[in-house]
C-alpha cells in the first residue's frame, strides 16, 4: 500500500448536526438502521438514503431482499463482512463478499433482488443511495461489482488507511467516479490519536458516519453509530477530523444537484407525475 501525505487544510469544517439512525426492518425482514432518509434527503442532497446493517445473528438478515424494483438514482452496497447474491431484470448476477462494494445505476428501472449466501456470522455494511440528475434519470441500467482487492487504498504516515470507494482523496482515484454529482466515498481506519484530512469544496454536502470508535471534528464528539453532517462553512477547504479511540468510518460527499425530490418508496423522481408514470410502468412490466 503507498504512503501518502495528507493535504494541508487551510480550515476544517465543523459538525453541523449529529444524527442517531432508527432501528427498523426492509426487505423481507433484514433489521437495518435507518441513519438518512426523508427530511435529510434536501440537506444531503444527492444523497438520499443511508442504511446501516450489522448483525451476528441470522435472523435478522438470512431472508434478504426478494425481487423489489428502483428507478430513478444509483444504489451503493458496501459489504464489510458478508456474502450477498444479487440478481437483476437486466440480467447482471454478482456476488458481494466481504469488503467489496456493487454500484448499481438502477435508471429508468430494474426489478432485483439482494440474498445473503450465508447462514451465520456476521453481515455488516452499508446500502446508500444516490440520486441521479433529471437528466440521466431514465438513463439504462448498469452494474459493476467491485471485489475487495479492487478498491484503492492508502496509508498515511500516522497510520490511517483509506479505501477510496468513490472520488478522490489525497491524490488517490477511486474505483468510482461519477459525473455532475461527483461522489466522494471512503472507508477510513484511524488509530487512537491520529489525524485524518481529505480536501472538500465547501459547496459539496457531506457527512460522516462512525461504526466502531470515536472521532472529534473541530472538537465535537462523534460516537459510534452516529452520523455527523458536516457543516458547509464558506471558505473551509475540507475536513479534519481525530480519533479519540481507535475509529472506523465512512465519509460521503457530492455536489448537490438542487433539483425537486419526490419520493415514492423505491422509485425518485422530480416530479410526481414522473412518480405515477413508474409505478404505471412497474405494473405494465415495463421494468422486467
Ligand atoms: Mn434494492
Amino acid at each position: 500500500m503507498n504512503t501518502i501525505n495528507q493535504v494541508s487544510l487551510r480550515q476544517s469544517r465543523g459538525i453541523d448536526r449529529l444524527i442517531e439512525g432508527t432501528a427498523t426492518s426492509d426487505g423481507a425482514g433484514v433489521k437495518l438502521t435507518r441513519v438518512l432518509t426523508g427530511k435529510l434527503q434536501h440537506r444531503l442532497d444527492p444523497f438520499l438514503l443511508l442504511d446501516a446493517f450489522s448483525s451476528d445473528n441470522p435472523d435478522d438478515y438470512i431472508a434478504g431482499f426478494p425481487d423489489h424494483p428502483h428507478r430513478g438514482f444509483d444504489t451503493v452496497t458496501y459489504m464489510l463482512s458478508g456474502r450477498m447474491r444479487h440478481r437483476d431484470s437486466a440480467g447482471h448476477e454478482g456476488l458481494l463478499e466481504s469488503g467489496g462494494v456493487q454500484w448499481m445505476t438502477a435508471g429508468r428501472g430494474v426489478i432485483h433482488s439482494e440474498i445473503p449466501e450465508q447462514e451465520d456470522g456476521l453481515m455488516e455494511g452499508f446500502q446508500l443511495w444516490l440520486n441521479l440528475p433529471s437528466q440521466h434519470k431514465m438513463s439504462e441500467p448498469r452494474y459493476r461489482d467491485f471485489p475487495s482487492g479492487a478498491i484503492p487504498e492508502y496509508l498515511t504516515p500516522q497510520g490511517v488507511t483509506v479505501r477510496v470507494i468513490a472520488g478522490s482523496s489525497n491524490g488517490v482515484a477511486g474505483v468510482v467516479t461519477r459525473e455532475i454529482t461527483e461522489p466522494l466515498y471512503l472507508d477510513i481506519h484511524v488509530p487512537a490519536g491520529a489525524e485524518f484530512s481529505t480536501a472538500l469544496p465547501a459547496s459539496y454536502n457531506a457527512f460522516i458516519y462512525v461504526y466502531r470508535g470515536a472521532v472529534t471534528v473541530n472538537n465535537v464528539q462523534v460516537e459510534t453509530r452516529r452520523m455527523g453532517i458536516l457543516s458547509n462553512t464558506p471558505g473551509t477547504d475540507g475536513v479534519a477530523l481525530t480519533a479519540t479511540e481507535d475509529a472506523r468510518l465512512i465519509l460521503v460527499a457530492g455536489k448537490p444537484l438542487n433539483e425537486p425530490i419526490v419520493q415514492y418508496g423505491p422509485f425518485v423522481m422530480n416530479t410526481q407525475q414522473e412518480i405515477n408514470q413508474a409505478m404505471n410502468d412497474f405494473r405494465d412490466g415495463h421494468f422486467a
